[in-house]
Order: structure tokens, then sequence, then C-alpha cells
């Protein structure tokens, strides 16, 4: 049976990955300190093949026995979080990428990083193939985010090139589904949150800037795809359906059958315009393409959020 580590593991994205993998027999270890995680993502997990470990990967990771796999998903991924957690963020990508990386080393395990589209910046070519190098501000707020996961891109090339490890790099566009958190400050939450509870849904700027959301069910099948591929260099994952953000506010009011108001406050610095995957390699190498529509996700997200918000 397939050992696999999570790190992250109580995450939105950690959580669903460590269903998914206990699904495919795998043994699951999930690691995570709770920093942005909560056991209330993994608490109605009921495997004996499940173990939860609390410990920050910014620290030596000692882990007994042998180990097949590693998802490493440990960052705050929200723009609130990381710009909350700035040093926390460089941290995790760097230190804890390290130590991620020197685990797979001792125990010869595949590694896949969890990588983002923010590594792209404000992009100046669209729809972003994996080609692009992008176009970030270092020392802007987004810059802890952005270059601890180049950073954490780089030296995972270097620990392939150098130890010959199986490593891979996902670029993850913006997802969105249940787990995400009330609170979590990003679009998709924040609209859900107002829009159930009667506030006006903030749109940052004009609300003319674009995403492409894509469901988490989708998201997580393409990492299990990615993981067991042959490819080292990045894929990007995400659902090309671009739209802009005020678009989705119009969505989720209509979704949620609210009454709320839609409110312009100043657009964030540094907050990319556009974003789109060119998802072209994942088509081509891992026979992947998102298969779930913004209606169903988002059905799906907002039952979530109503038994959260208990409206
Ligand atoms: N956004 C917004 N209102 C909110 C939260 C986010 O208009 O309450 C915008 C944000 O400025 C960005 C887009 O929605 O243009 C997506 O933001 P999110 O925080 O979800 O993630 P990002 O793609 O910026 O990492």
């Amino acid at each position: 049976m397939p050992r696999t580590l999570i790190t992250g593991g109580a995450g939105f994205l950690g959580s669903h990955l460590c269903e998914y993998f206990l699904n495919k027999g795998h043994e699951v270890i999930c690691m995570d300190n709770l920093i942005t995680g909560s056991k209330d993502n993994i608490s109605h997990i009921k495997n004996e093949k499940f173990q939860f470990v609390e410990h920050n990967v910014c620290e030596f990771i000692d882990l007994e026995g042998e180990l097949d796999y590693i998802m490493h998903f440990a960052s705050p991924a929200s723009p609130i979080d990381y710009l909350e957690l700035p040093i926390q963020t460089l941290k995790v990508g760097s230190l804890g990428t390290h130590n991620a990386l020197g685990l797979a080393k001792a125990k010869k395990s595949t590694i896949l990083l969890a990588s983002t589209s923010e590594v792209y910046g404000d992009p100046l070519i669209h729809p972003q193939p994996e080609e692009y190098w992008g176009n970030v501000n270092p020392i802007g707020p987004r810059g802890v985010y952005d270059e601890a996961k180049r950073f954490s891109e780089a030296i995972t090339m270097a620990y392939h090139r150098t130890h010959g490890i199986n490593t891979k790099i996902v670029r993850i566009f913006n997802t969105y589904g249940p787990r995400m958190r009330v609170n979590d400050g990003r679009a998709i939450p924040n609209f859900l949150k107002q829009a159930l509870t009667g506030k006006d849904l903030t749109v940052y700027g004009d609300g003319s800037q674009t995403r492409s959301f894509c469901f988490v069910s989708d998201l997580v099948e393409g990492l299990y795809r990615l993981l067991m591929s042959e490819q080292n260099y990045p894929v990007n994952i995400g659902n090309p359906n671009e739209m802009t953000v005020k678009e989705m506010a119009d969505k989720i009011l209509q979704a949620t059958n609210s009454k709320s108001k839609i409110v312009q406050v100043p657009l964030p610095e540094d907050d990319p315009k556009i974003r789109q995957p060119d998802i072209t390699r994942a088509k081509k190498y891992l026979n992947w393409e998102p298969v779930v529509s913004l209606d169903e996700g988002l059905q799906s997200t907002l039952e979530y959020f109503k038994k959260q918000l208990k409206t």
C-alpha cells in the first residue's frame, strides 16, 4: 500500500487531497501546523490508514518508515492571510520546501510541489502558458507569496537536477469549493458570506479584473494525474472559464437569491488584472480537463457555506 504525506493536509485543498488519496488506497499522513488549516476539515475522516501530525514544516520533518509520495501544500494561500503572515509565508515556501525536498531525498519519495498562478504575477501574456516567466513585483505586498513560490519552484528543480529526485510542480489557478473558510477573504467565500448574511458584496476596484475559477474536485483529479505522470516541468491546473470579478459577484447574487447590493471598494495593490490558465500541457500529458460547471460547483460550495453560517 503506498504511503503518502500531505503537508498542509488540514487546509482547504489538503483536506480534499487526504480524502482522495485514502480513496485510492493510500496510507495518508496529514501534516499541518493549523495556522490557516483546521482540524474541522479532517475530523470527519474515520480511517485507520489516516493519521494527523501537528507540525510546522519549517522545522525538520522527522518521519519513521517508508514514504512513497509527498504532496507539499503547506502555505497560507489567501491574499489576506499572506498579507497578515508575510514572514511565515516566506519561510514555509523556502525553509518548508527545503525540508520537504530533504525528506523526499532521504525517503526516495516522489514529491509534488503546490505552486501557483501567482508566479505569473500581473501577466503580460494571456492566457498564461507554463513557458511564461511572469511579471512579479518582488517587493510588493503579494511578493511574499509570489517569490516564496518562485523560490520553491527553483529549489524543486535544483533537487531534481542535482539529486535526481522525482519532482512535480503544479501551478494552481483560482480554486473554490467546500471547506474554504467563511473568513478566507478570497472572492468566492467573501461574496458567498456577504450574500448569505445580507451584507453588500465588496467588489475591489471596478470589478473588470478577470479570474478563472476551478472546482476543487477537478483540481484534485488533475493533481493526482500529475503526481503519477512523467512530467517534471511545471503544469498549469485550472479552469480556463474566465470571467470578470463583477460577473462572479452577479452570479453569486443570483445563486443565493440575495437582495444584497454590490459596492466598489479600493483595489488592493498589485492585484493582477487578468488571469486564465493555458491548459494545453495538462490536456496533452495528463489527459485532464475540468468537467464541473460553475453552476454545479457554486451550488455545492453554497450548501457548505449555508451550513457553516447556519442560514
Ligand atoms: N476580490 C473582490 N472582492 C473581494 C475579494 C476579492 O473584488 O471581496 C477580487 C480581488 O481583488 C481579485 C479577485 O477578486 O481581483 C480574486 O481575488 P482572490 O482574493 O480570490 O484571489 P487572487 O486571484 O487575487 O489571488
